[in-house]
């Protein structure tokens, strides 16, 4: 049976007015998400300068601090308050390098979407990176055992890739972090290096409470935070784009991500680039 001739037309006409208001919606959403990735290049940019500012500030008082402390002829009260003074300021540094994480984490999101992402790669060391990265971790957090787990030395001295040591870094950084973020304080993390099949992998293992299988897929995304994985110590602050940044940094110099985890026991986030021929 055919359809009278006007209904027809009035359909066709309706179908048209809802393309043209789809069409519309799709336009107002991308430039709102452009004014949102405007608006955040913007406040990154604004929050940066004072940062550094306030950070040369801590360091620069904290150094002539230490230099006094150790001088000869204070008096022991004074050395008393000089060693409270240089311990608040190092919380203080150490609340400032968490902000600035934050706010670099911002800028490179930005940086993402308007695709002036910058890597530098070279001839590196990977090895050399990790052991760098984790003991510039561990300083900072002295009570916390992390462990490093890297091949047999009469295979790996060094691991030569192709890659930007910094951007190799911030990640094994975002991914150690994470891990004691979400894991207990008395809970070791380990980082282990492994060589297969012209690549090298890197994995960071936890004992945290694991990440429930419906939300892996979505960890990775831009401003992804589950409200169901809490921070089980250290800074709860986190934009949920620490994994959307590794991920990009990493499939930008030819390597892959991934996660395995157990609700319960723990995750094994790594890692993988190729190693230079
Ligand atoms: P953030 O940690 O700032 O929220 P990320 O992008 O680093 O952002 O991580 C995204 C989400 O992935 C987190 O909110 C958390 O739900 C989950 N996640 C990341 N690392 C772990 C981990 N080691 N254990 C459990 N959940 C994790």
């Amino acid at each position: 049976m055919t359809e009278p001739l006007d209904t027809k037309q009035a359909l066709l006409a309706e179908i048209e007015i809802l393309r043209a208001q789809v069409a519309a919606s799709e336009q107002a959403v991308a430039e709102a998400n452009q004014r949102l990735d405007e608006f955040l290049s913007i406040v990154s940019h604004e929050l940066r300068t004072p940062l550094t500012a306030i950070n040369g500030n801590v360091q620069l008082a904290k150094r002539r601090l230490s230099a006094l402390i150790i001088a000869d002829g204070i008096d022991e009260e004074i050395l008393e308050v000089l060693d409270v003074i240089l311990e608040l300021l190092s919380r203080a540094e150490n609340q400032v390098r968490i902000q600035n994480r934050l706010v670099s984490d911002l800028l490179d999101a930005s940086r993402i979407q308007a695709n002036k992402l910058e890597i530098h790669p070279e001839e590196c060391d990977l090895l050399a990176i990790v052991r760098k990265t984790v003991d510039d971790i561990q300083t900072i957090n002295p009570l916390r055992t992390i462990v490093l787990d890297l091949p047999p030395s009469e295979n790996a001295e060094s691991i030569a890739i192709v890659a930007d040591p910094q951007r190799v870094s911030q990640v094994l950084t975002n991914y150690i972090s994470n891990a004691l973020k979400y894991s207990e304080s008395e809970q070791p993390v380990t980082v282990h290096v492994a060589v297969k099949d012209q690549l090298v992998y890197v994995y960071v293992t936890d004992h945290g409470p694991g990440i429930p299988p419906e939300i892996v897929a979505h960890i990775w995304q831009r401003f992804y935070k589950s409200t169901r994985v809490k921070a089980q110590n250290g800074p709860r602050a986190g934009l949920g784009i620490g994994l959307y940044i590794s991920k990009l940094l990493i499939e930008q110099q030819r390597g892959n991500v991934g996660v395995e985890s157990t609700p319960g026991e723990g995750s094994t986030f790594w890692f993988a680039l190729p190693v230079k021929q």
